[in-house]
């Protein structure tokens, strides 16, 4: 095909810097070479690559925009790109990002004790150490507020009960961020593997996210030290804060999938011929093409203008909502306009689409679902909250 095959259909490039650009270049080449080949083998298993996480750490892409010991420091322009290249590649791969460096690394530097700081952060920065974060439970997902795992004071230290369900990088981790209730309202801990009592499950037979280790966490009257306790998270409003930090990653990691997808769709469309030309040729497929691509620009120039005001230090909580509802939203259409355009082989695992399809269904979910996020801006466009 002759035709402008730049996703970058707007020249949204040309406000990034030198510095930006290259970085964004070096991820997207290296999810290219190193995650591509060995995606559909994961995702058919249902693992993780983990021998690519230390690269991963190499490279600065654990904790990006988290400052502390051992962390890279970047923009949160930089984190957005970083997440959007990651998504190109599986939302799987990004999740496993997102975690490490948003709900971990980051409640960490924001709440952690100078002792937590420098023992965790250069580790998982690094990417020799892995974390994960607990806060939804079986009965409590889009109202954390209800949880039921209790932390009570014993002594000098605490005894944790309850466990925490859909947990990302459960069964590889490390350290787990967990929040509980005490009597003064929710705290948070940092909980070690091989701590007794705390254990962790693997939740099998996902149709979604399968290069991603989903499960659960249990905590059988798990004795911590007051050393575990993250000193400075002071109620509810600390892990919505992480989960702030990480839809913002989501909400640029989306373009990113839905990219791949157009990408792949466009491609396929100059090659497959029916009734004696290229499909790319008719005008149904123009016009899903050309909604992709609309769709994508309008989340690229959000995802570009939230960056901007992080880095200039605002970041307001329905703006983030807005642009990872319009985003995860905008992505799943893509994947399914993209899957269709592939005909019957999209539904084969040799094409990007239908994974970044199955994928979607839990990034609309997770961090807030697509509802959450309308009713968070529509509480803050009318003063009415609505969630009861
Ligand atoms: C693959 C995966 C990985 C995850 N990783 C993590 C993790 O690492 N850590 C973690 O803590 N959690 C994680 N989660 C959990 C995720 O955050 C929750 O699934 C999410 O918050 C939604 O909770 P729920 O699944 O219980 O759905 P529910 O809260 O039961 O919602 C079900 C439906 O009801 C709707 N609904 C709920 N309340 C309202 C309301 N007030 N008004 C209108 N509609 C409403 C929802 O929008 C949704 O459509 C993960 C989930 C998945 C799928």
């Amino acid at each position: 095909m002759t035709g402008n095959q730049n996703t970058d259909f707007f020249d949204f490039s040309r406000n990034l810097s030198g510095e930006e650009r290259s970085i964004r270049d070096t991820v997207r080449r290296y999810v290219e070479q190193s995650f591509r080949p060995v995606v559909r083998k994961h995702f058919a298993d249902g693992t993780f690559p983990t021998e690519l996480i230390p690269e991963l750490g190499a490279m600065g892409l654990l904790g990006s925009s988290v400052h502390g010991p051992g962390c890279p420091g970047l923009s949160s322009t930089v984190y957005g790109l970083i997440c959007q290249e990651l998504e190109r590649g599986d939302s799987g791969l990004r999740s496993f990002a997102s975690v490490q460096g948003s709900l971990v690394m980051w409640p960490i530097a924001a709440y952690g004790s100078e002792e937590q700081k420098s023992k965790w952060l250069p580790e998982l920065a690094a990417g020799h150490k892995i974390g994960c974060f607990g806060l939804t439970e079986a009965d409590h997902g889009s109202d954390p507020g209800g949880m039921e795992t209790r932390a009570v004071r014993d002594g000098d230290g605490w005894v944790l009960n309850g466990s925490k369900l859909w947990i990302t990088n459960a069964n590889m981790s490390d350290v787990a961020v967990v929040w509980a209730r005490c009597d003064d309202g929710v705290v948070g801990f940092l909980v070690e593997r091989g701590t007794p009592g705390f254990s962790t499950n693997t939740i099998h037979g996902k149709y979604s996210l399968r290069a991603s280790d989903t499960g659960e966490l249990v905590f059988d009257d798990v004795r911590l030290p007051e050393s575990s306790r993250l000193p400075d998270a002071k109620g509810l409003k600390a892990p919505l804060a992480c989960l702030n930090q990480a839809r913002y990653g989501i909400a640029w990691g989306a373009v990113g999938a839905a990219e791949d997808c157009y990408e792949t769709a466009l491609k396929y469309a100059g090659e497959r011929t029916q009734f004696g030309k290229p499909i790319a040729g008719f005008q149904l497929v123009q016009q899903k093409l050309v909604t992709m691509l609309t769709e994508i620009v309008k989340a690229q120039g959000l995802c570009l203008q939230l960056g901007r005001l992080k880095d200039d230090g605002i970041n307001e909580v329905p703006l983030v909502s807005l642009t990872k509802r319009n985003n995860v939203a905008m992505a799943l259409d893509c994947a399914r306009t993209a899957r269709d355009i592939l005909g019957a082989a999209g539904i084969t695992d040799e094409f990007s689409p239908g994974r970044h399809m199955a994928n979607l269904e839990s990034v609309y979910t997770y961090e807030g679902t697509h509802d959450i996020h309308t009713l968070i801006v529509g509480a803050e466009i009318t003063g009415l909250p609505a969630y009861r």
